[in-house]
């Protein structure tokens, strides 16, 4: 099996099960984001794929190999962390030098190394710079060239861009995505922000409390999620929930909804991405896919416009764009069309 597989594995601290029996395959070359809450688990996955952490069973395997008791120092991979962990009293060139002498390259390889590697990183002629006197988004790059010295065959980040501010963040992000692309390293980094797993991510792993969720592309994650977890933590959306009644039809409070791969029978919850929904002037008709409520307010933020809606006693949001944007204002009555492709129904989490 090529790539890197987790074949059952399971954390424990003590009782407290930190990571619920997993399995799943990262397929070769692929940015993977893992994706969670704090707490849910996220750490000690990646610090199980690195060797610092023990699985309570199961096993790991990178291109088919057992890698499950291999010391972390014998695996290959290149970290980053949070924290970064540069030598403040070495230069920017002793950094990322450090693991090449470590391993006995010469001084000429590894000045030539370093020289490529600045380049990478776009810090071209940093290499004789204290670390100490560099920016956030600086140290980053060092960090990354350092963890991509030795050519790891996979290259691991824990929350990397966390402690920088959302514009370098987001521009950093796009440089690691581009940089992954050029190297072709299988690279998988943990996240909680969305936004960031959207953006870098070919596979998106969802977590919660210890238990993946979901395993997709980001724009299948946003489209098709899995279950009411998934919906919701990913962007915003609407979570109906309503009674199968008849063939591709949902009983719902205010009237029947649509949606393609129903049960025959029996409750489900739908997801409805506000973007999806349409609002118009109350034309009197209610028929299936369409509702009645009234606009309790309307929120204008420039690029888009917000209206929350009153759906039969739910609150409904729906967004649309400057150019979309219905003739309609707070306390008027309204129709609110739910196309069925629009209504995707959720399994259980
Ligand atoms: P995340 O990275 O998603 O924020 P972690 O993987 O760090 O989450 O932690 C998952 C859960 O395991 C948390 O509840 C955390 O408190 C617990 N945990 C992590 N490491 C240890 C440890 N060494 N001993 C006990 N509990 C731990
Ligand atoms: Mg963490």
């Amino acid at each position: 099996m090529s790539g890197l597989v987790f074949d059952s594995i399971v954390k424990k601290f003590g009782d407290f099960i930190a990571v619920h029996e997993t399995s799943l395959t990262i397929p070769q070359g692929k940015f993977v984001c893992l994706l969670g809450p704090s707490g849910c688990g996220k750490t000690t996955l990646l610090r199980m794929i690195s060797g610092l952490e023990d699985p309570t069973a199961g096993r790991i395997l990178l291109e088919g190999d057992d890698v499950t008791r291999i010391p972390t120092h014998q695996r290959d991979f290149g970290m980053v962390f949070q924290n970064l962990a540069l030598f403040p009293h070495l230069s920017v060139g002793e950094n990322i030098a450090y693991p090449l002498r470590i391993r006995g390259g010469s001084k000429a390889d590894c000045f030539k190394a370093v020289k490529r590697l600045l380049d990478l990183v776009q810090l071209p002629d940093m290499a004789d710079r204290p670390v100490a006197k560099l920016s956030g988004g600086q140290k980053q790059r060092v960090a990354i060239a350092r963890a991509l010295a030795l050519e790891p065959k996979l290259f691991l980040l824990d929350e990397p861009l966390s402690a920088l501010d959302a514009k370098l963040r987001e521009s950093m992000q796009i440089e690691l995505k581009q940089l992954q692309q050029k190297l072709g390293i299988t690279t998988i980094v943990v996240t909680h922000d969305q936004r960031e797993a959207m953006t870098m991510a070919d596979l998106v792993v969802v977590m919660s409390q210890g238990k993946v969720h979901q395993v997709a592309p980001p724009v299948e994650i946003y489209r098709k999620p899995k279950d009411a977890f998934v919906a919701d933590f990913i962007g915003s959306t609407n979570l109906i929930s309503g009674r199968v009644s008849g063939v591709g039809k949902i009983a719902v409070a205010g009237g029947t909804l649509r949606a393609d791969d129903l049960p025959k029978s029996g409750d489900v919850t739908l997801s409805v991405r506000p973007e999806n929904i349409r609002v118009s002037k109350d034309n009197g008709e209610n028929s299936p896919g369409s509702l009645i409520g009234d606009v309790s307010y309307i929120r204008d933020l420039g690029a888009s416009i917000e209206f929350y809606l009153n759906v039969a006693g739910q609150q409904i949001m729906a967004i649309t764009t400057p150019s979309d944007r219905p003739d309609v204002v707070a306390g008027d009555s309204v129709s609110v069309a739910f196309p069925k492709d629009a209504c995707v129904v959720l399994g259980d989490a």
